[in-house]
């Protein structure tokens, strides 16, 4: 994902509204830390999961094998990327039936980064990440979410889109010099998410609302507001953000914004689909050699996935919170 700053002067930033008060309970939820864990650990032991790599292939076989495994309908949009060239990518994605036919849409990008910029050594800026974090957590959640949620399935308030996209994390490296980065949209980053919503894989109408995870493993990650999104959708940002503090999770989830992200929610955001970031920026690993699976804390894994758990079985009213 890439940070701009221009965004911060048009933000209005509005008090918590329509909370609703939230069970403390959380042992009703079944994610697991430890499978999920096992499913961050799965991938880190490919290796580098970069465009063109053989960990690539072999993450893609994994999430399409282990979604099977839970009985799922797997299905795969490829593209062509819009903004790398030569580039084809593959986006990965099953569904959930619940009692509404419209979606909540979550999604991680699997991808993982084919250099590692902000390494401290010079010489190994060039080579591709391991990406526990950064691909690995927030894939590693995802499967674990679904295996959670399938035993609910038809009695979900929502149906629910799991989506597993490609391409987002190659950004800034081709073609530098040749385009314009005023654009969220003409960017090298995120190229699966733009196709996903440009070929209306899942059309706008069905979506209720979605949630984007990113970098969702680190040990005392911090989460904050992603700008684009909280400028359109604070009502959906103030409502997720309340039900983690409910849950005992405030430590984790700060009241103040990171800046604007493009990530793969915004294609969604741009069309006015309320989705938003739940991302750990700030994460001193970022796109380094030391993004291993020794940063990562089981217990951050554990939050996000309850929070999101927790938000499917008791979403809000997207009207009501929403103008
Ligand atoms: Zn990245």
């Amino acid at each position: 994902m890439k940070i701009s700053i221009f965004f911060f002067s048009i933000l209005i930033i509005t008090m918590f509204q329509n909370v609703k008060i939230f069970p403390q309970n959380n042992n009703a939820y079944n994610f697991d830390s430890d499978s999920a864990y096992k499913y961050l650990k799965s991938q880190t032991d490919m290796g580098v999961r970069n465009y063109g790599s053989e960990g690539h292939t072999k993450v893609q076989e994994f999430i399409k094998s282990e979604i099977k495994k839970m009985d799922y309908d797997v299905n795969t949009h490829k593209f062509k990327a819009p903004y790398i060239p030569r580039r084809n990518g593959e986006n990965i994605y099953a569904f959930l039936k619940g009692r509404s036919d419209k979606y909540i849409v979550i999604t991680s990008h699997y991808d993982t980064r084919s250099v590692a910029e902000k390494d401290p050594s010079f010489i190994k800026r060039k080579e591709p990440i391991i990406g526990a974090n950064d691909g690995g957590s927030s894939t590693a959640v995802l499967l674990e979410l679904m295996r959670t949620l399938k035993q609910k399935e038809g009695k979900l308030p929502y149906s629910v889109a799991f989506v597993f996209f490609d391409l987002e994390d190659d950004g800034g490296i081709y073609n530098k010099d040749t385009y314009d980065y005023s654009d969220p949209l003409r960017t090298d980053w995120i190229q699966g998410s733009i196709k996903f919503v440009e070929d209306d894989i899942i059309p706008k109408n069905k979506i209720y609302f979605g949630i984007l995870l990113d970098l969702v493993g680190a040990k005392d990650a911090i989460f904050k507001y992603e700008s684009y999104s909280y400028q359109k959708f604070n009502g959906l940002y103030n409502y997720i953000w309340q039900a983690a503090k409910s849950l005992g999770y405030n430590k984790y989830f700060e009241a103040s914004h990171w800046g604007a992200i493009v990530d793969d929610h915004y294609p969604f955001v741009y069309r006015d689909i309320p989705f938003i970031d739940i991302i750990g920026m700030g994460y001193k690993y970022h796109h380094t050699h030391e993004d291993t699976i020794d940063k990562i804390d089981k217990k951050t894994l554990e939050v996000v996935g309850n929070l999101v758990e927790h938000i499917v079985e008791n979403p809000p009213n997207i009207k009501n919170i929403i103008k």
